[in-house]
């Protein structure tokens, strides 16, 4: 284990929200930044909630103003790494109706601002345009099981490129359950805090943990669809695949 920690030694928050775009965020980009910063991880990937979700971007704006408010977000924890040995990277969680969400990385402003409308497409569709744009999907807590979210839709696999396993704040039963979703499917693992504050207790537990550090959007899609890595599941090394 001692010698996967060395190998896998560059960990990122894969799943975290900031109070400038997501409504139930409560820290500012840097303060997420400097907390994940301080734990030693090698970056993070903000990702706030898209216009479907629990997103505070005032939705009157035009669309280009919209997506630029998330990737302000983004710069400005970017900006604060400057200098620093943590890399800063832009994502999404998207909801897709039905308080079913998908983390989104690999893409950047541009691609949003020329998808006006994007956030109202089904799944599928929604999807082939982030593949095409070369970006990657993971499910985000398929499994929770709260109000806001109805059961009674299932995941759809075919769409996703992984499903994330380990988040911090569900039930271990909920947990469990996303990772035969991710065996039976053979799609990889993604891991989350989905932290929303600075000090919360998901800080430093999980993420991903990658043998390189990876600057761009492009870089992480490539170390996960590479599949050699790790998740970060309470603080510890896990597979990011399944037998
Ligand atoms: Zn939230
Ligand atoms: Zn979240």
């Amino acid at each position: 284990m001692e010698k996967e920690d060395s190998i896998y030694r560059y960990r990122y928050e894969a799943h975290c929200h900031t109070c400038w775009c997501s409504g139930c965020g409560r820290s500012s980009p840097q303060e997420m930044a400097q907390a994940y910063y301080d734990k030693g991880y090698a970056g993070m990937i903000l990702t706030d909630h898209f216009l479907l979700g629990n997103s505070c971007v005032d939705r009157t704006l035009p669309w280009e103003e919209q997506m630029k408010r998330y990737h302000e977000a983004y710069q400005a924890a970017a900006q604060w790494a400057q200098g620093k040995e943590f890399d800063v990277l832009f994502g999404i969680e998207h909801c897709y109706g039905n308080g079913k969400e998908v983390l989104t990385y690999g893409i950047d402003l541009d691609f949003l601002v020329s998808h006006p409308g994007i956030h109202r497409l089904p799944l599928g569709d929604y999807a082939q345009l982030v593949h095409e744009a070369g970006g990657f999907l993971s499910m985000a807590h398929p499994y929770r099981d709260r109000p806001y979210i109805n059961m009674a839709v299932g995941p759809q696999p075919e769409y996703l490129d992984a499903v994330e396993v380990f988040n911090f704040y569900n039930y271990p039963q909920e947990n469990q359950r996303a990772v035969e979703l991710a065996r039976e499917n053979k799609l990889l693992a993604t891991s989350g805090g989905d932290e929303h504050r600075c000090d919360g207790e998901a800080v430093g537990m999980a993420g991903v943990a990658l043998r390189r550090r990876v600057h761009t959007g492009a870089q992480l899609v490539q170390e996960l669809r590479s599949g050699d890595y790790r998740v970060i599941a309470n603080g510890k090394l896990a597979p990011c695949a399944y037998e």
